[in-house]
């Protein structure tokens, strides 16, 4: 393959033919969401089309379908993610909601005053606030492990706040806005050594990083669909057995009983219990053709593509003066920058004139702004259908946003 092209091509992403302003559509907002390849919207189709049916409940054919189609893609999101058996994986709206489970379900009954919950200054609000809420609540504390100037973690600095007080350690695999990759593995010793869990928001390794839950030894992973090319509405929170066993449900009523009278009610075993209604299953169908998709491109070769892409741009966008990057080189694909003293918006206000869509603003990271010293930034962000010609138009664009607002 030439590295140049995309991985995927774009003629297998519909919204991706379009022209915005005039202009081709150059998508670079993949660590927001991403766009939809054939096949996930031909799963969406045909499951509305021939499969639509309730899951669990029916005993006619359709249902049994639906059913297969559903416990299916449990099947195959376990085996993305490499668990043990798909009883480990829970549906769940998206990374959000799987990380607020952990935190209402799991970490919230077992929280002391003066337990202590680490996390770091550089996480999304959705790995942030649960865990606020949870030590408010309980009278733990919220503390923050160490990052370098570029947002690394530096192992040696951060182990020394592992301590017995320690009940969780809730950390991105890869910043949405920084790109750091932290050390999953080694994160997950020093908990385990003091008795603690290793929660894991891998919204944004998860579409573009080989995952293996067992080699990584976390406790707790998240991720979301719609990021991973599949569609909105669906979510995967992976956890050891023991630990969904333990896993308190947060919502109550149909699919997740076992018995029911008027005054009491049993729940099933996980991952049943934790997904009350009925669930997701057209976004269970999409869900599983995108991780078809991805598979049949090669996760390795997906890894590589865009950790080339980024370097590319990281070393195009250097080139730039005025324009300063935040984050280290090596990176998942995420560039967040800033051009002068140019507002963001205004950056990618010119962008979008252009056709390349952006994002601008503080990304759902605002105590990170604040570290940074920053407002806000500007975010280019890449997935399997961009190319070095995408970060050439970008560079470019901004060299002429530049010369405008001089
Ligand atoms: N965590 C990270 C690192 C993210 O980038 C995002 C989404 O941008 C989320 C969590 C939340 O994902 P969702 O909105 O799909 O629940």
């Amino acid at each position: 393959m030439d590295r140049k092209e995309g991985v995927a091509m774009k003629q297998d992403f519909p919204l991706l033919k379009q022209h915005m302003n005039g202009k081709p559509l150059i998508y670079l907002d993949s660590a927001a969401t991403t766009q939809k390849p054939q096949p996930v919207l031909d799963a969406l189709h045909r499951y509305y089309t021939t499969q639509n049916a309730n899951v669990h409940r029916g005993v006619y054919a359709l249902a049994a379908t639906a059913t297969d189609l559903y416990e299916g893609a449990r099947e195959k999101a376990a085996r993305f993610v490499n668990a043990h058996s798909a009883r480990q994986i829970v549906f769940t709206r998206g990374t959000t909601e799987a990380l607020n489970l952990v935190a209402s379900g799991y970490l919230r009954p077992r929280l002391q005053p003066g337990d202590e919950i680490l996390t770091t200054v550089a996480e999304h609000h959705s790995n942030l606030i649960p865990w606020q809420m949870a030590a408010k609540q309980t009278g733990a504390r919220l503390r923050f492990l160490p990052l370098e100037a570029d947002g690394t973690l530096d192992l040696a600095k951060a182990a020394p706040c592992i301590t017995p007080r320690t009940r969780a350690i809730a950390i991105a695999h890869i910043s949405n806005v920084l790109g750091t990759i932290h050390p999953i593995q080694e994160l997950a010793a020093l908990a385990h050594q003091n008795h603690a869990v290793l929660i894991v928001d891998a919204a944004q390794s998860a579409p573009h990083h080989p995952l293996d839950v067992q080699a990584l030894d976390c406790d707790f992973l998240a991720f979301s669909g719609h990021k991973l090319y599949g569609p909105t509405g669906i979510g995967v929170l992976y956890g050891k057995r023991e630990l969904l066993a333990a896993t308190e449900p947060v919502q109550y009523g149909g699919e997740m009983i076992d018995e029911v009278e008027l005054l009491d009610a049993s729940w099933k075993d996980a991952p049943w219990k934790l997904e009350a209604g009925t669930p997701p299953i057209a976004e269970a169908a999409g869900l599983a053709a995108a991780i078809d998709y991805l598979e049949a491109r090669g996760r390795d070769t997906i890894q590589q593509h865009i950790a080339d892409l980024t370097a590319y741009a990281y070393d195009q966008l250097s080139t730039l003066d005025s324009l300063t990057l935040y984050g280290p080189k090596k990176r998942g694909g995420v560039v967040s920058f800033n051009l002068g003293g140019v507002h963001p918006h205004d950056v990618a206000t010119v962008l979008d004139a252009a056709g390349i869509a952006v994002r601008a603003g503080h990304h759902c990271a605002q105590p990170l702004m604040k570290w940074l010293g920053v407002a806000a930034t500007v975010r280019a962000s890449f997935g399997i259908y961009n190319t070095r010609a995408d970060v050439d138009a970008l560079t470019a664009a901004l060299r002429e946003a530049k010369g405008l607002f001089d």
